[in-house]
């Protein structure tokens, strides 16, 4: 055990988590591993508290009753702040009106008009309820409207936890993968090569709006890039799709390659678009209208009228605020001002991405022990950064979250500088 390590491991936390660890217990017995998935503690340092009893604008309290300002956003969801009064007040009244029925309200139609007016690449929208749920229905209407088979996934990217794209193996048979092939994101010529193996039976390339694999520097994408998915695209007559699932509308409110000036075939949006409502959705061209009609997709939840309320209140809001303004200006000061502390303490870090979805890396740490004792530190300072995973920030934080969270920040910095030397 190396010497962080060991002072890591030795770290009793400063408070107590006694309702934290009761829910756990009981968990373990009627929940196997007692949580699953992206939100398990397990994936965390030991302080960090697995279940919330409440959450208000950027403000999360832990069912020990510890509040911390939070820079994870559900991981991703929460956009506006939590129990926004404007979102909350509309679902609530639609709620009240008609929840779920035999089929959907006019939201459906409101929504789906105003994402078209809003994102350039938007002909035509349609609803479901997970990022899973669209990038899934991406692939199928690419095959659908190409009648080929091979679609073009970056290495490491995340597209959801179904058997063609989930990064665990269990469960997963090689055929459910067996017309995929990779590529290395922003590397045009293994694009080339991707392309090359997928000869005449290319049905589409899914790329994510940024490279944001957990563990690693995020990457903006070049142009060259951008520009090589969508000419490779056409020149083979298969489907641009574009993950924006976690980057949506914290980018750019028309679609996150809307700067670069490219435009996907497909869109597959989810996360913030409901401000933690359920809510996902597609949006594509005219040429593939035609396509979606074949495809079946749907679901039981995926027509209630209440979350696609929530989209619509919380969209307009975002664009009546220029909340993408507010959220990359604010980035940039914690981004900053945390430069500024690492420096001051001479500690090396690499701050990658857009400075509205930050990820905070430190060199020299394959075990993550710099990175679980700076978050670790900053959650007893009250505020809840991630050691791996790229983090969110709102339209609900403001300049004192940013000074508050720089309190933490520095603390985080002065503990690996202590241990690390
Ligand atoms: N694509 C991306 C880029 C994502 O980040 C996620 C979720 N983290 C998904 C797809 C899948 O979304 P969901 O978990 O809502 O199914």
């Amino acid at each position: 055990m190396s010497e962080t390590q060991a002072v890591f491991q030795n770290r009793t936390p400063p408070k107590p988590m006694p309702h934290d660890l009761a829910l756990r217990s009981r968990a373990a017995r009627v929940i196997p591993g007692g949580m699953w998935g992206h939100m398990s503690a397990k994936r965390l340092p030991p302080a960090f508290p697995q279940f919330f009893k409440s959450a208000e604008g950027t403000r999360l309290t832990d069912v020990d009753g510890n509040t911390y300002i939070d820079f994870m956003c559900a991981y991703g969801p929460m956009i506006l702040g939590y129990n926004d009064p404007d979102v909350e007040s509309a679902v609530n009244a639609q709620q009240v009106r008609m929840g779920i029925a035999n089929g959907p309200g006019e939201a459906m139609v409101d929504l789906a008009e105003l994402m078209v007016e809003m994102i350039p690449a938007a002909d035509w929208a349609m609803f479901a309820k997970n990022g899973t749920d669209a990038t899934t229905a991406c692939v199928s209407i690419a095959r659908a409207a190409t009648k080929k088979r091979k679609i073009l996934v970056a290495t490491g990217a995340y597209h959801g936890a179904v058997p063609w794209c989930t990064p665990w193996p269990g469960g997963v048979v090689a055929e459910d993968r067996a017309h995929l092939i990779c590529y290395a994101y922003n590397d045009v010529a293994s694009l080339e090569a991707a392309a090359e193996e997928a000869g005449n039976d290319l049905a589409g390339i899914i790329a994510s709006a940024f490279r944001h694999d957990a563990r690693v520097d995020q990457e903006m994408p070049t142009s060259q890039f951008a520009g090589a998915v969508r000419a490779m695209a056409d020149r083979n007559n298969a489907v641009l799709i574009l993950d924006d699932v976690r980057a949506g509308f914290r980018l750019n409110l028309g679609g996150s390659w809307e700067p670069l000036g490219v435009q996907p075939d497909l869109s597959a949006w989810s996360k913030a678009l409901g401000n933690g409502h359920p809510i996902a959705a597609i949006t594509g061209r005219e040429w593939l209208r035609e396509a979606v009609q074949n495809v079946y997709v749907t679901g039981s939840f995926w027509y209630a009228a209440a979350p696609m309320v929530a989209a619509m209140t919380t969209l307009q809001k975002l664009r009546r605020l220029d909340a993408v303004t507010h959220m990359a200006r604010l980035g940039q000061k914690l981004r900053d001002g945390i430069a500024d502390q690492a420096a001051t303490h001479g500690i090396g870090i690499r701050q990658t991405g857009p400075a509205q979805m930050p990820l905070v890396l430190f060199d020299n740490d394959d075990e993550l022990e710099k990175g679980y004792l700076f978050t670790t530190t900053a959650l007893e300072h009250g505020v809840y950064l991630h050691p791996w995973h790229n983090m969110f920030l709102s339209a609900a934080h403001n300049t004192e979250d940013i000074d508050r969270a720089l309190e933490g920040t520095n603390a985080g910095f002065k503990a690996v500088a202590d241990v690390c030397g």
